[in-house]
This record gives structure tokens, C-alpha cells and sequence, in this order.
């Protein structure tokens, strides 16, 4: 684990080194917090830990000014899911596909060995993939059982 944070700490030093921004402290704590966050984050979560975990007053502004570098940089990826934006680390995390709930928003993934297969065979003609990650719209299995208890509460109430 810290060696991945030391592997993108140098690839983020090259990058603003190459396109003349400045190696400042607050971007660097940045990157090391994306880099502690397992799975999907907002940027109201991730404020929320800087103001926490880390000895840095960030502003919103070098936040988002913060992330715009780091998706350049293909350090992080930026998720289409739900309302708000939802980032999550990129370097060096396995291939994994979201399941999405439509009812209350939560983001859990999953793996499969057989579908990273069919998708590594696919025909792409001169396409080059760097990654991939499906989506999955449903239910999840809380909203669906909250469902069906209020199916059942309204099912009873019209008995009585
Ligand atoms: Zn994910
Ligand atoms: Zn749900």
C-alpha cells in the first residue's frame, strides 16, 4: 500500500514537473488522501477528510482545481453514477464493475473472472482499451426489502 503511494506521488511530481505547475504541499496531501479512500468518494467526503485527517486547510477551489490535475494525470477516474460526481483512485486497483442503486444511490462493486475474460477477447479493431468498468442500474437488496415491507404494511392495512 505505500508503495503505491510513493509510485503515484512520483508519477504526480513528473506530471506537474512537465506541465509547469507548482509542486505544492496541498496538492501532495491531496493525492495522499484520494490514496487512503477505498472505493468511490465525493468531493463533500473528500473535504470532509482533509479537514480531518490531514493538517491542511484546503479550499473547495484547490480541491476541484486538485482532482482536475489528478484525472489529467489518470491518477483517479471520474464515475457518471448518481447526482453528484464520484471519483475514485485509479492507479494500480483491479478491474471491478458497479452495482448502482436507483432508489438510494449506493455504489457496491463487484469482480468476475469470466466476464474479464469475454471482454479481454473482444474485438476492438484498432481501439486500444486502457480500462473498463460496467454499470449496473437496480435495486439494491435494502430498498428492495423496504419495498416489500411497505407492499405488505399496505397489503394489511387494506385487509383490516
Ligand atoms: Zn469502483
Ligand atoms: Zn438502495
Amino acid at each position: 500500500m505505500d508503495n503505491v503511494k510513493d509510485r503515484v506521488k512520483q508519477i504526480f511530481t513528473e506530471y506537474l514537473r512537465i506541465n509547469k505547475h507548482r509542486k505544492t504541499p496541498e496538492r501532495f496531501a491531496i493525492l495522499d488522501a484520494i490514496y487512503s479512500i477505498d472505493g468511490h468518494f465525493d468531493i463533500e467526503t473528500l473535504y470532509g477528510i482533509m479537514l480531518k485527517k490531514e493538517n491542511f486547510r484546503v479550499s473547495r477551489a484547490t480541491l476541484y482545481n486538485t482532482i482536475v490535475l489528478l484525472l489529467d494525470a489518470k491518477l483517479l477516474i471520474k464515475h457518471a453514477f448518481g447526482n453528484t460526481a464520484q471519483y475514485e483512485k485509479s492507479f494500480n486497483i483491479e478491474t471491478h464493475h458497479h452495482l448502482i442503486c436507483t432508489t438510494c444511490g449506493r455504489v457496491s462493486e463487484f469482480q468476475d473472472e469470466e466476464l474479464q475474460r469475454d471482454i479481454t477477447n473482444v474485438d476492438l479493431k484498432k481501439f486500444q482499451m486502457s480500462h473498463y468498468s460496467l454499470y449496473i442500474y437496480g435495486t439494491c437488496g435494502r430498498c428492495a426489502a423496504a419495498a416489500r415491507r411497505k407492499r405488505k404494511q399496505i397489503q394489511e392495512k387494506e385487509k383490516k
